[in-house]
């Protein structure tokens, strides 16, 4: 999939259309203290593998997450682009 690295779209801190610059989504570390991880490693306690539960569903393909920073305000927000593909997402460079 291929997109430019930089649209014009909506801002919703500005309130305007405005010009964004487009980057790859990436997961970020998890908390070690958040409730839920908490919650997890107690589970957990004392069992050195898995243990019993739902089993995660693996779908075959992502759909792709772009960040978009705004160029005036420096804010950034997400959007899904289209729909689940096995390709990656490639920046194209536009010359303004
Ligand atoms: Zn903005």
């Amino acid at each position: 999939m291929e997109m430019p690295d930089t649209i014009k779209v909506y801002c919703p801190y500005c309130k305007s259309v405005t010009l964004h610059k487009v980057k790859p989504y990436k997961k970020g570390k998890t908390r070690t203290l958040s409730r839920g991880q908490r919650h997890h490693e107690e589970k957990t306690k004392g069992y050195t593998s898995k243990i019993a539960g739902k089993v995660p569903v693996y779908k075959q393909a992502k759909r792709q997450v772009v960040v978009l920073e705004c160029t005036v305000c420096h804010k950034k927000h997400y959007r899904t682009i289209g729909s689940r593909t096995k390709k990656t997402l490639q920046l194209e460079k536009t010359e303004r």
